[in-house]
């Protein structure tokens, strides 16, 4: 976007790329908005992004904004180029429409140590809490080769380690011929970039792992071992009321399948604490689901009801019980993160060095260098963990 708002001649715009996934988000961004306009008394502002897709009329009411466009147009140059002539306010079309694949994402970015490939964008499923398909629009998969010539032009860059991500990833192929699955996108992109370091996937739906992408993720070492899973719950009534495509049995047989197959993987998840209707029993097959799915970094989302979603209209829970199920939930998977790190003091694996004097082992922990040997982001450093501070290991470089 700055790029093609640079080209159009509006370099010195200010442009907001909107977040629609709770209404807190899209209420801070129109605090945003009206800071940017104060800030910025002579600058174009254009709102784009979910939160002006799914309401464009909203955002082009505000009189901070100056054009409104919409998630599809704002990689497109000739909504720039028309905006800088003035021709136009508000640009925000149907995305349920949108049907072209999605190369035009894939030129990669990131810092020095890690870059991040999107080879899908939208999604087909309806979770109940969720609003972003309304954002995003139909699932679209970026071909197979497009996606190849990403990952090498990335890996000429410099980048060391190279992470796919997609709103709803692991549906990538559906669209394309023949339907492919996303194992055999992960075997392109590591079989045609053989000078990758490591390749890591960002979160993936467990009910949609294929047997390739399982096979690699356990069987290839330049693939992280490291998966996020998207659980949200342990309970299968609430699974079902969230419209998730997963048991509480599916994760824990896949966690269990994974480690049979390669021990040293780590697990991240996500936890939705008081979706609606969940009972104190519920919560605890959720709380429970941490220790049996062995799950090593948890991220906890407390519920709150996005309006437009069916989920906003299902009986709820109050805030309080909410903030507190949050709690209890954070503080098992800062236990489980904590027992993870001390389980690694001792460890030696490659790790990426980013920015701060910290390095990512291949499993995603992080860790702080000692100050004689950090290196620059980007590097690969032989490490050894030697102990833990809080939710960060501690790690010397033996190679330094
Ligand atoms: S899979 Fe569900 S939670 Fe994820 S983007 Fe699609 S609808 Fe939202």
């Amino acid at each position: 976007m700055r790029r093609l708002a640079g080209q159009a001649g509006l370099g010195d715009a200010v442009i907001i790329n909107s977040c629609a996934v709770t209404n807190e988000a899209v209420r801070q961004t129109r605090q945003q908005i009206r800071r940017a306009r104060r800030d910025n008394p002579g600058a174009k502002v254009v709102v784009t992004g979910c939160a002006a897709q799914i309401d464009a009329d909203a955002f082009a009411k505000m009189t901070e904004v100056d054009a409104v466009i919409g998630n599809a147009e704002k990689l497109d140059p000739a909504a720039w180029t028309a905006l800088a002539a003035s021709r136009m306010r508000v640009a925000v079309n149907d995305i349920m429409m949108v049907r072209e694949n999605a190369a035009h994402l894939i030129d990669g970015y990131g810092d020095r140590a890690r870059a991040f490939l999107q080879i899908q964008n939208g999604c087909d499923h309806r979770c109940t809490f969720c609003i972003i398909p309304y954002g995003r629009g139909p699932s679209r998969s970026v071909p197979i080769a497009d996606a190849v010539a990403a990952a090498r032009r990335l890996v000429a860059a410099g980048h060391a380690e190279i992470v796919l991500t997609g709103v709803d990833m692991t549906s990538w192929g559906q669209d394309l011929e023949g339907a492919p699955r996303l194992g055999l996108l992960v075997g392109a992109i590591l079989d045609g970039a053989p000078d990758l370091f490591r390749l890591r996937l960002s979160s993936v739906d467990c009910a949609e792992i294929d047997e390739a992408l399982f096979d690699r993720l356990t069987g290839d070492r330049r693939v992280a071992p490291y998966l996020h899973l998207s659980l949200q719950a342990g309970s299968n009534l609430i699974l079902k009321r969230m419209k998730r495509r997963h048991t509480r049995e599916d994760a824990i047989a896949l966690a269990a399948a994974l480690r049979a197959r390669r021990p040293e993987i780590a697990i991240g998840a996500d936890l939705i604490a008081g979706f609606p209707t969940e009972t104190d029993a519920m919560f605890e097959e959720s709380l429970g689901l941490i220790a049996e799915a062995g799950v090593n970094y948890l991220h906890v989302f407390p519920y709150s009801a996005r309006s437009g979603t069916p989920a906003a209209r299902m009986p709820q829970l109050n805030g309080a019980l909410i903030a507190d199920r949050a709690r209890r939930l954070r503080a098992a998977g800062e236990a489980a993160t904590s027992a993870f790190l001390d389980s690694l003091v001792g460890h030696i694996d490659d790790a990426v060095v980013e920015s701060g004097g910290r390095a990512r082992l291949s499993n995603f922990a992080p860790v702080r260098l000692s100050a004689n040997s950090i290196g620059a982001p980007g590097d690969i450093a032989r490490l050894r963990v030697t102990g833990r501070d809080g939710e960060i290991a501690l790690g010397e470089r033996l190679d330094a």
